[in-house]
């Protein structure tokens, strides 16, 4: 590797890009990272994802990071499952079975934009990240020896840099997919989700912090998220041609969140979003000198916490190849380990999961979700099968299969 080529270029500080600069940094690897949002309006984007498996906490705590999240998000060792129909609690899981596995037995409530102030801030403080803020990555051109990305500075002028390597961590619109012509496989749901926030103390009815709702009408998932102030996620399905603005209304929202739970008072809203929920993997992980990891390599739907989670372990299953080609253990041909194991997780694991999440939730047929919830109360009672259960939705079995593909 030449000077000039010492480095990996990430696109985007988001938490996969962040996260990935963090660990090749602990490897003694320089990265530059191109975000094209400022210090001004970087904290300004919508929370988004927040559930944090075990998994993804052992390698946050491998970076320092953990620490730095713990005291902004709620450990939550507890999740539901809900018949909203019945108004019953179908089943409770409880990660304290999963202590002989992992040291962080329970899921993390922190939301997205927490981790990335967090990460960010470690990222500028390390001497061999290059933080460079408000910087739109436009394209790149790549060659035997590396990698040069196109970029429109700070200044607003355009400039290019040099690097080894090039990781698109700019989410699902990445530059770098389009500009290798990979495909997006998959599918976009025709109807949106309904995020709506709510302070309101939930607890009170019976739901623990993390609340999967089935119900063959309207399901939903209730979650709990750190102040100030207080807040409770709830999410809504909507019809594919229902009208933004109207679903969106203060007395539209009202009126749903009554009938998901008749208080008789008006719910404080303090803020809402509407999303389409995407299920599509890349076709590749990786073309040459350019890697997909995170958003960028595949979406889906949040129901389950999957998106994030799996992204980051992309982040770190890649550091662990670039460090390993980087010291001269192997060669290239490790990038296309990565590409082998983790799209392996993302169609078999998080499409595969995460599909199926929102089906057991919506289904309308009442034999198969009588069917479906005594099963999910069979796993919860039964340690040995909540053990086999956790170890799926906490993603540890995940990593641990991916590390079994050569
Ligand atoms: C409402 C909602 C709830 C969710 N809940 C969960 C959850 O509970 N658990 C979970 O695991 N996942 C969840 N997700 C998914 C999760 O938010 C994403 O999977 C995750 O943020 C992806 O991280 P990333 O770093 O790959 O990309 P992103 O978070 O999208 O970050 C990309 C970064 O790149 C920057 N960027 C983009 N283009 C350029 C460019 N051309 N030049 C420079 N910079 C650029 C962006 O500004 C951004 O900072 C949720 C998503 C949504 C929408």
């Amino acid at each position: 590797m030449n000077r000039s080529d010492d480095r990996v270029l990430i696109v985007g500080a988001g938490p996969v890009g962040l996260c990935l600069a963090l660990k090749l940094a602990q490897d003694g690897i320089k990265s530059t990272i191109f975000e094209q949002l400022a210090d001004e309006n970087f904290l300004d984007q919508v929370p988004r994802a927040g559930t944090n498996h075990p998994a993804t906490l052992e390698m946050y705590d491998e970076i320092g990071l953990y620490k730095r999240l713990e005291p902004r998000g709620i450990i939550a060792p507890l999740f539901h499952y809900w018949d909203r129909a019945k108004g019953e609690l179908i089943a409770e899981f409880d990660h304290a079975v999963l202590k002989g596995d992992t040291r962080f037995p329970f899921a993390l409530q922190c939301e997205r934009i927490k981790i990335v102030e967090e990460a960010l801030k470690m990222a500028k403080a390390n001497p061999l990240i290059d933080v460079r803020m408000a910087t739109e990555f436009v394209g790149f051109v790549q060659d035997a020896a590396g990698v040069t990305a196109f970029v429109t500075n700070q200044a607003g002028e355009e400039e290019s840099v040099r690097g080894g390597y090039i990781v698109s961590c700019e989410g699902a619109r990445s530059v770098v997919r389009k500009e290798l012509d990979i495909e997006f496989e998959g599918f976009t749901y025709p109807d949106r989700t309904l995020n709506i926030e709510v302070a309101y103390d939930f607890k009170r009815h019976g739901y623990t912090d993390r609340n999967y709702i089935s119900d063959p009408e309207e399901w939903s998932n209730l979650f709990h998220w750190k102040g100030p102030p207080e807040r409770w996620r709830v999410h809504f399905p909507t019809k594919p041609d229902e009208d933004p603005d109207a679903l969106t209304k203060p007395e539209a929202m009202q009126a749903r969140l009554q009938g998901f739970l008749p208080t008789g008072r008006p719910f404080d809203i303090v803020g809402c979003n509407l999303y389409t929920v995407h299920q599509r993997v890349a076709q590749r992980f990786r073309k040459g000198r350019a890697i997909l990891a995170g958003d960028s390599a595949h979406v889906n739907s949040p129901i389950g916490g999957m998106g994030l989670n799996s992204g980051i372990h992309d982040a770190f299953n890649l550091a662990d190849k670039l460090a390993r080609i980087w010291r001269g253990e192997g060669d290239d041909s490790l990038l296309d380990l990565y590409e082998r194991q983790r799209r392996h997780i993302a169609v078999q694991h998080t499409q595969a999961q995460t599909i199926r999440n929102k089906k057991l939730l919506m289904e309308k047929n009442p034999a198969v979700r009588e069917r479906n919830h005594a099963e999910l109360k069979r796993q919860a009672e039964d340690p040995k099968l909540a053990r086999a259960f956790l170890l799926r939705t906490s993603l540890i079995e995940s990593v641990r299969e991916a590390a079994q593909i050569t």
